[in-house]
Parts: structure tokens; sequence; C-alpha cells
């Protein structure tokens, strides 16, 4: 049915170390934030609203047009959001999750710009994520493919990619790396600003993937490695980037002096 090896069984959680998605610790008792980045924000106040309607998450505007919405940010409905990406990350505390919350920007907009506008697009104007802490959204529990632990999940979306062909080239950090790009469309490696010389791995993939269901970057790895596959993650809490895992992931991150073992590589989407 497909590349993917069967495994026989679960791994023994033990022998799968996760590591905190912020920090690096080692993850004891599993912590998953809920982070969402926003598209858009309905001021319910302006004048041009007719209508909010909570059942179906709707607004109905009076120049007769609608706009759909994710929840609410406040328990007037004042401020409604519309969800762009939605997803959970493994961390090691609550703790950890406030200090990531303490790091990014805070969202801040005027208390009358409801007189002006009745939506804003986020998008536009700048990333915001925003925790999830007092927002009801539903969560599917899922069950990871590899250690078998379930876990709850507001749709982080992993999809695994067979690895057809492989090349390692001498490159610079910045610089265009010296291999077929046509061939091998991913270069991933562990050169930064601090290790500037050093191997870079190119790769072809199989244009198919199919979805998993990984609890964290540590199981996502572990399959990249048996399967020698290309996983793929968004992430909101990493500026809302597509990352990419790889069998030399681990290598990377020591490359980087990076204590998030399995961290993916990220990149913009195109
Ligand atoms: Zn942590
Ligand atoms: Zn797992």
């Amino acid at each position: 049915m497909n590349f993917f090896k069967k495994i026989a069984g679960y791994q023994d959680c033990r022998e799968i170390k996760k590591y905190c998605e912020v920090c690096g610790s080692l993850v004891k008792n599993p912590y998953y934030a809920f982070i969402i980045s926003l598209r858009g924000l309905i001021f319910t106040k302006n004048n041009n609203i007719q209508q909010v309607d909570e059942l179906n998450k709707k607004v109905y505007l009076k120049d007769g047009g609608s706009l759909s919405y994710s929840f609410s940010l406040d328990e007037n409905n004042d401020v409604l959001g519309i969800t762009h990406r939605s997803n959970e990350h493994l961390l090691c505390s609550e703790r950890c999750e406030d200090n990531y919350h303490n790091s990014i920007k805070k969202m801040v907009w005027s208390p009358e710009i409801y007189k002006k506008t009745d939506s804003l697009d986020i998008k536009e104007v700048c990333f915001y994520p925003l925790g999830l802490t007092g927002i009801k959204k539903d969560k599917d529990i899922k069950k990871c493919e590899i250690c078998g632990d379930k876990y709850p999940s507001l749709g982080r979306s992993w999809s695994e990619f067979k690895i057809i062909d492989k090349n390692s080239v001498y490159g610079k950090y910045n610089e265009r790396p010296d291999v077929d790009l046509n061939h091998y469309p991913f270069v991933l490696s562990g050169l930064s600003e601090k290790n500037k010389e050093g191997l870079l791995y190119a790769y072809k993939i199989d244009s198919n993937s199919i979805k998993r269901n990984f609890c964290s970057y540590d199981c996502a790895f572990f399959s990249s490695k048996q399967n020698n596959s290309l996983i793929t993650v968004d992430s909101v809490l990493e500026k809302d980037r597509l990352g990419f895992i790889v069998p030399e992931t681990e290598d990377f991150n020591f490359d980087l002096d990076n204590n998030i073992k399995h961290r993916p590589s990220f990149m913009h989407y195109l």
C-alpha cells in the first residue's frame, strides 16, 4: 500500500526522548500549548454590523455581506477572531508557554477602532500568534503513530515524503549550493552565521505524501530515519512557517548548537 515500513507494535515510549519545542528541556510530563495565528478581526460594535450568529459563527453586515469567524476574544463578543492556522505544540511546562508568550509581540488595537472599521485583515498587517487560554475550540484526541501516546490536536499537520535521491555537497552559509536544484529542490544544512562552511544535503522527494499523526518533533524524526523520508510540519509557534525533518535533522541541530534536538529546519511558505 505504501513505502513506509510497518512498525511492529509501537516503540517503547521510554526509548524516544521528547524535548520541549520552546526550551529544549526533556519533557517529563507532556504539556501541550495551543497556539493559533489570526487572519483577521471583526469589531462587532461597528455601525455596519447587523447581527452576530453565535451558533453558526457568522456576522451579518448591514450592507448585505457576511463574515465567518472562529472564536470570540472577549465575553461580550465585541471582538471576534478569524483563524489562519492552529497548532498544538509539545512543551515541558505551562511556565514555558508563559515565557514564550512573554517573548513575543502582543497584539494591541485601539478600543476606538470599531468606529472606523468593521474588520481588520491581520495577514496584511503583521503576524500575531495568540495563546488559546480561555478560548474554547474543539480538540481532537489523536494517537501518535510512533510511540502510541495519545495527544490533543488542534490540527497540526504532518506529511511524510519518501526521499528518492539524496546528495551532500560542501558549501557556504547563504551561498547558492553547487547542486542541480531542478533535480534536488530541497537543500538543508546545519550551517549558520557561526558555522559558515560545511556539508549541505540536497533531497529529491516523491511527489506523493502521506498524512501522519505524530505527538512530537522527536517521533517525527524517528519516522524520518526509519523510513528515509522528509517530513513537513506547519508551525504557528515558529512564526507560521513550514518545518522540514529529515534523517540528518539531529546532526543539523548539533551543528547549530540547538538544544531542541529534532527541531525542524523552517522556511517561509512560498
Ligand atoms: Zn520548555
Ligand atoms: Zn510520539
